[in-house]
């Protein structure tokens, strides 16, 4: 039978508009240590039916919090009861981590990683990249990050200033439908962006 373990909510940041990142204390912290990009499944009750949804954990592995980040969908149960009604002091319960996307780490090694992500889709990605660049010191690494606006971009403050902290080796590509100047930056991620993208 599924595990469900009771996590305190002590923080809950909003970022965006539409997306908070909830920072959980765990009743039992052992059952909750986590490998950069493995997901929670939290279960909840909403008149009287039990829902169960998926939040991958945003935070690296030395951050030394646990951390999910939740985008609202508009009509969606749990991301809009995480948005608007959850209480930092809240309970919540979700199984311990789970998920194999993640690369091992290999900090002699000397990589270069490339990561895809689009909108919510980034919470994995910056917990393995936070990782990535504290664990693998000689590693760099380029996020292509589709969004449709700026005011739109989950972590952009947190990106902006890990780029900062690890000069040189961050690199992001802000992908928007809109308010870009350069078209290169513009549109979708497909074959044809990617293709122009890899040339320079
Ligand atoms: C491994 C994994 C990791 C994930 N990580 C994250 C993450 O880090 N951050 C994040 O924000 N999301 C993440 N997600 C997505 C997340 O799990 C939810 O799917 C998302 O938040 C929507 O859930 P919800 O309960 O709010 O919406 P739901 O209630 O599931 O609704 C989703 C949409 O379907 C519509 N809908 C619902 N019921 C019906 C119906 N009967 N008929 C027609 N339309 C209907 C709703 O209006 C809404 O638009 C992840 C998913 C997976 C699988």
């Amino acid at each position: 039978m599924s595990q469900f373990l009771p996590l305190l909510v002590t923080d809950i940041q909003r970022t965006i508009r539409d997306a908070v990142v909830l920072t959980l204390q765990p009743e039992d912290p052992k059952a909750f240590a986590f490998k950069q990009g493995q997901y929670l499944t939290f279960k909840q009750d909403f008149d009287g039916t039990e829902l169960r949804r998926n939040y991958s954990i945003c935070a690296g592995l030395d951050d030394g919090v646990l951390q999910v980040g939740i985008k609202r969908v508009d009509g969606g149960a749990f991301s809009t009861f995480a948005n608007e009604v959850l209480k930092v002091g809240d309970t919540l319960h979700a199984m311990p981590p789970q998920g194999t996307f993640s690369a091992g780490l290999e900090p002699d090694r000397a990589r270069n990683y490339l990561g895809f992500a689009g909108g919510s889709g980034i919470t994995p990605v910056l917990s393995i990249l936070k990782t990535v660049l504290k664990r693998e010191p000689k590693s760099t690494f380029t996020l292509v990050y589709a969004n449709r606006a700026v005011n739109t971009i989950m972590f952009r403050e947190e990106l902006e200033d890990l780029k900062n902290r690890y000069m040189g080796r961050l690199s992001v590509i802000h992908m928007l439908e809109s308010g870009q100047d350069i078209d290169l930056f513009t549109g979708r991620v497909d074959q044809n962006k990617c293709a122009e993208l890899f040339k320079t």
